[in-house]
C-alpha cells in the first residue's frame, strides 16, 4: 500500500450552504452566483471537490456538460418561476415562509411524482407492504437500503429529485433487510437483486456488509446475480482506490463472488469526460480484480450528451476499460423536463449513428429505452411502408413476461418525447398490452414508473 492510500482522501461536498467556497475558487460573476443561489433553492444541489476540480471545465461554463450535469441551470425554470424566487431571494427574505411557499408551488408543478408510481411496484406479501422494495419484472427485485438514499453529487436531470429535496422523505427506503430476505425466500423466480438508491455506494463497508451478507444466505440459492446501481465511478472513484475504507469496501463486494454469485456493477456514466481521470481506470480495475463485471447505462439528455459523438466516445472508452455498455435510456417526464428532453425520433438517430460507428463489442448497449408502465420500451427503428411512417417498438422488459420482444408499432411523430404521446399505427385503437394494464394505469396517465 502506498503512503497516499494509507492516509486516505477526504470526501468534501458542496451544497447551498458552502457554495461560496467553489464560487470564489472558480471566479464566477456576481450574476452567475446569484442565479445559482436562486436555482439551488428549487432543485437539489450537491456536488463535491472531485467533480469540481477534476471533471468540470470551468473555462467552458455554462456549456460544459459536467457543469450542466451537476449545477442547476437557468433554463430549468420558466422566466416567471425564476423571477418569483429571485425577487424573494433579492429582497433578503431568503429563508422566510414566502420563499418556502413559492418553492413548493414550483416543485409541485414539476411533476415530482410521475404518478405516485413508486407505489405501484411495491410488493405486498402476506398482507404487508415490503418497504424499500420494488418488484416489477419477475426475475429482478430492486432494493433501496435506507443508508444509500443520497448521492456523492446530484445530477440536475435526476428523476429522483423529489426525494432529495425532501418531498418524498426517503419514504421509499427500507428500514432493514429482514422482510426483504423473507420475501426473496418465498419467491424462487427472483434471480437478480438490484441494490439501488440514491447511490448505494455512498455506504461505508460496514453498511454494505449489512446489505450484502443476508443476500448470500444458502437458502437464497436461486439468487444468481447481485447488481449494484451506482454513479460512484463517475463522481467518487476514490471510493475504490485510496479512501481509507476502500480495501474493506472491496472486500464487502468480493463476498458476492466468493459465494458463487455474479457481481454486476451497473455504473452510471453520462459523458466520456467522466472516464478521463486515470483514477477511474484504477477503480474499474480494482472492481474487476474482485470478479465484478461493470455494465454501463445513461439517459440521453439535452445539453449533456445529445450528440452521437459523445456516445461513441463514451462507449469506446468503456469497452477499452473492460466495461460492458448496457442501456441508453430516454429521460423521464419529471423535473425540468423541457430543458433536458430529447424527442424519441432524435434519440433514435443519435443511438443509431453512435452504434454504427463503434466496435461490435460496444453494440451491447440497447436503447433508446423508456422505463414506462408496461415495461422497458425500446425504439427499434423508424420504418416507412406505403405512405405511413412509424416507430417500430418492442418491450425489452415487461410487467408480463409474455410481452417481452413482441414488436409493436406507433405512428411516427417527430416531437413525441414519451410513450404516452405515441398513437398506435395502422388505425389500431390501442397497443396489444393496453387492455391488460389496469384501468388508469396506461402509461403517462398516472405517469412513468421510476426504476
Ligand atoms: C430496468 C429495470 C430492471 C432490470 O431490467 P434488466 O433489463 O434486467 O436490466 C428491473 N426492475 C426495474 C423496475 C427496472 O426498471
Ligand atoms: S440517483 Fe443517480 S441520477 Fe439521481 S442524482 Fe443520484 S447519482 Fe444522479
Amino acid at each position: 500500500m502506498t503512503q497516499k492510500e494509507r492516509n486516505g482522501v477526504k470526501f468534501k461536498q458542496y451544497t447551498l450552504q458552502n457554495i461560496d467556497e467553489i464560487l470564489q475558487l472558480q471566479q464566477l460573476t456576481e450574476h452567475q452566483r446569484f442565479e445559482l443561489e436562486v436555482l439551488a433553492r428549487v432543485f437539489p444541489f450537491k456536488t463535491n471537490r472531485y467533480v469540481v476540480d477534476e471533471l468540470i471545465d470551468w473555462h467552458n461554463i455554462p456549456e460544459d456538460p459536467i457543469y450542466q450535469l451537476t449545477f442547476p441551470q437557468r433554463g430549468m425554470l420558466s422566466d416567471a418561476e425564476y423571477d418569483r424566487v429571485a425577487e424573494i431571494v433579492r429582497s433578503g427574505n431568503g429563508s422566510g415562509e414566502q420563499l418556502a411557499a413559492a418553492v413548493d408551488e414550483i416543485r409541485y408543478n414539476l411533476n415530482p411524482h410521475p404518478a405516485g408510481q413508486m407505489e405501484m411496484n411495491v410488493p405486498v406479501w402476506e398482507g404487508e407492504r415490503i418497504e424499500g422494495v420494488q418488484h416489477k419484472y419477475d426475475e429482478t427485485a430492486l432494493f433501496f437500503p435506507q443508508a444509500g438514499q443520497t448521492c456523492h453529487a446530484y445530477c440536475t436531470f435526476c428523476f429522483r429529485w423529489a426525494q432529495f429535496v425532501g418531498i418524498d422523505e426517503l419514504r421509499f427506503a427500507a428500514p432493514n433487510m429482514d422482510r426483504f430476505v423473507q420475501y426473496l425466500k418465498a419467491h424462487p423466480e427472483i434471480t437478480d437483486v438490484l441494490i439501488t438508491g440514491g447511490d448505494p455506494m455512498v455506504m461505508n463497508s460496514k453498511m454494505l456488509r449489512k446489505v450484502i451478507e443476508p443476500l448470500l444466505d444458502p437458502e437464497l440459492e436461486h439468487l444468481q446475480n447481485i447488481r449494484i446501481g451506482t454513479k460512484s465511478l463517475a463522481y467518487w472513484p476514490h471510493k475504490y482506490v485510496d479512501e481509507r475504507d476502500a480495501p474493506e469496501v472491496l472486500e464487502a463486494l468480493a463476498a458476492v463472488v466468493k459465494a458463487g454469485k455474479h457481481l454486476a456493477i451497473m455504473a452510471h456514466f453520462n459523458h466520456h469526460r467522466e472516464l478521463d481521470p486515470p483514477i477511474v481506470a484504477e477503480a474499474a480495475q480494482r472492481l474487476q480484480a474482485i470478479g465484478a463485471v461493470i455494465r454501463t447505462q445513461s439517459p440521453l439528455i439535452r445539453h449533456i450528451n445529445d450528440d452521437p459523438k459523445v456516445w461513441e466516445k463514451m462507449w469506446e472508452r468503456q469497452v477499452q476499460l473492460g466495461m460492458v455498455p448496457y442501456y441508453m435510456f430516454v429521460e423521464r417526464d419529471t423535473g425540468a423536463r423541457d430543458y433536458f428532453a430529447v424527442p424519441l425520433a432524435e434519440a433514435y438517430q443519435i443511438y443509431r449513428e453512435a452504434i454504427r460507428n463503434v466496435s461490435g463489442l460496444a453494440r451491447t448497449a440497447r436503447g433508446p429505452s423508456m422505463s414506462a408502465t408496461p415495461g422497458k420500451v425500446e425504439i427499434q427503428g423508424i420504418a416507412e411502408v406505403g405512405n405511413e411512417k412509424f416507430f417500430v417498438l418492442r418491450l425489452i422488459q415487461a410487467r408480463n413476461a409474455e410481452w417481452v420482444q413482441r414488436p409493436f408499432f406507433a405512428r411516427f411523430d417527430p416531437d413525441a418525447t414519451w410513450l404516452n404521446q405515441l398513437v398506435p399505427a395502422f388505425g389500431e385503437s390501442e397497443q396489444f398490452f393496453d387492455s391488460q394494464l389496469q384501468v388508469g394505469e396506461r402509461d403517462g396517465l398516472p405517469g412513468a414508473i421510476r426504476m
